[in-house]
Order: structure tokens, then sequence, then C-alpha cells
């Protein structure tokens, strides 16, 4: 055996404290059944849960990691374990349905296929609505044996309180600014810096935006929001053509520009991006102000109560625009 073979192994350097905690827990047999992952997006917390359910079911295990070898790992790594269960939105849906959820605790009842653990992966839970919480929480309060729930959260503040009490809380940091930045140098990504301040820091969010191309459609909601904040276009305008960005993905985006717009209006500093320094330009009040809006929205957004992208968007766009307003 190779003294890699001995090393812990999370999945990112980041996240190797979480990951000695945890493996310390399995290695004394006092791994909670349920574990609320919490975590912003981008931080790797997904792929988290994914290396701890591999390390649950392998057959033969490392201390502190998964053999890679066995027939188990080999199903995992093919994403067709049998006593591994995913809940996550379906396709093109916002939230987890009760049906997924009545599914999920039939498979907790069914016998492990490969003799050992039955691992759960549900994410993100705030997708849940209450009907869906509340059958979850049915099947958390009567755990059979054997079965280990990984529950993935960026906003567990919108979680039923009796989920979270039922459930361990792993916090995920976000890595700090230049143990990200070394990460995406040794993935070769090239700019790293940039893209990386861009994504708040979130050096996943950067590989994604690489991987689906997002940065150049990143560029287009600039040029829109520019647009507007030059009197070019009004909101409406400006709102309908954002839509076929969506709405999360653009709210996203204006985060990182008001959190850098206020960085530079606090700070009087310079930053490179034109549009940051025209976002710099008012009160810092009203861009604070801003920044809770874009959270508010975001959460609506996101969550299960059906919400209207298009008005969220018209009203972000007139606030915007309402920035540089002079006077109060
Ligand atoms: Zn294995």
């Amino acid at each position: 055996m190779s003294l890699a073979g001995l090393l812990p192994q999370p999945p990112y350097p980041w996240l190797a404290p979480v990951w000695e905690g945890f493996s310390r827990q399995v290695a004394q047999d006092r791994l909670p059944h349920a574990v609320l992952l919490v975590g912003q997006s981008g931080v790797g917390t997904f792929d988290l849960a994914k290396a701890m359910a591999q390390f649950l079911l392998c057959v033969s295990p490392y201390p502190g990691r998964s053999c890679g070898q066995c027939r188990s790992c080999l199903l995992l790594q093919a994403d067709s374990h049998p006593d591994l269960h995913w809940v996550v939105p379906e396709e093109g849906a916002q939230s987890i349905k009760i049906a997924q959820i009545r599914e999920m605790t039939e498979f907790t009842h069914n016998t492990a296929q490969q003799g050992g653990r039955k691992l759960i992966i549900l994410s993100p839970a705030e997708a849940m609505n209450a009907n869906s919480a509340n059958a979850l929480l049915k099947s958390l309060e009567e755990p059979s044996g054997n079965c280990v729930y990984l529950l993935v959260s960026e906003q567990p503040a919108f979680l039923m309180a009796t989920i979270r009490s039922r459930c361990s809380r792993l916090q995920i940091r976000t890595p700090d600014f230049s143990e990200a930045l070394q990460w995406l140098e040794r993935n070769r990504v090239a700019d790293a810096e940039r893209l990386l301040q861009a994504a708040g820091g979130r050096p996943l969010r950067v590989m994604e935006w690489l991987a689906n191309d997002l940065w150049g459609q990143r560029g287009q909601v600039r040029e829109e929001l520019s647009k507007l904040l030059a009197g070019s276009s009004n909101f409406l305008d400006c709102a309908k053509a954002l839509l076929g960005f969506g709405g999360v993905w653009v709210v996203e985006q204006l985060q990182t520009w008001v959190a850098a717009a206020v960085r530079v209006n606090a700070a009087g500093s310079v930053d490179d991006d034109a549009f940051v320094m025209v976002l710099a330009r008012a009160p810092l009040r009203r861009l604070m102000h801003f920044n809770e809006t874009l959270c508010t929205k975001k959460r609506l957004l996101l969550s299960t109560a059906n919400p209207n992208p298009q008005l969220l968007l018209e009203e972000m766009m007139m606030e915007l625009k309402e920035l540089s307003r002079k006077s109060d």
C-alpha cells in the first residue's frame, strides 16, 4: 500500500479539516444518522457529500479514505450504486416533490444490496416544500438502522427547524482567497485572480463558468445593466433582456458586482471593471440596501413559492436604476 493510500481524502484541499472530523467520527463509530452539510454554492459541498457517501459505502476503506477500487467504489463512480439514493429536484423543477420523498422512504425500508450501509443525499434541502419536509421529518424520526442521510443546504434558515434539529450540522467554509487562487492556478485556470474575485472567492463557481462558457454570458449581462445605468434602456426592457439568462444566475452576477462596488466605495479604491466603478458612485447605504434586496430576491427565486422571475427582475432593475439617483 502506498503512502498516498493513508492520507485523508477530501475532494478539495480546503475541505481537509472537515473531512478529518468526519472520518474520525466514522472510525469511532459515532457518525450521526443525519448530517446537514451547510456551505455556499461553489465551494464543493455537493462533492463532499458524494465523497462521504463513497467512503461510507466502500467495502475495504483505508484509514480516512475509500479504496477507489472495490465494487462499491466503482459503482459509485459510475453513479449507479444501488445503496445510494439521490433526492434532487427533477429536471426543470425547482422543488423536491413529496413523491420523491416517498420513494426515498421506500428505499430506507429495503435491505442494502451490497450488505453495508444505505446512503441518501438530498440536495438542496431548502428545495423541499412543507409536505416534502414533513414526510422527510417522519423518515428522520424513524431511522432505519444502517441508513445515513446527507442533506446539503446553502440556506439552512429556510429549512424547518425540526429538520435542522434532527441533523448534525457540518459547516463548510469558503476557502481563503489565496488558497482558492492556488488551487485554480494548479488547475491551469488562466486569469484566475480576476475570475475568482468575480466569483466571490468560490473556486468551483469559476470552474463551472469555464465549463459552461458562462463567463461570456456574464459579459452580456454586464452590458445590459450598463445600458440601464447609462439611460439607454429602461428597467422593463432590461429585465426582459435578462430573463433568458435565468433569474438566479443574474442575481448572483449582480451580487459579485455590488460586493466589488461596496469594496471600492468603502475603501476609496479602484476596480478595473468600469461597471463596478459606475456602481460604486452610489451612496454606500444604497448599495448595502440593494445587496439586501438581491439576497431576498434570490431566496424568493429559489423558493418553492412559484415566484414570477420577470416581475422580480423588474423590481431589481428599478432599484438598480435608482441607485445613482442624486437626491434621497
Ligand atoms: Zn472501495
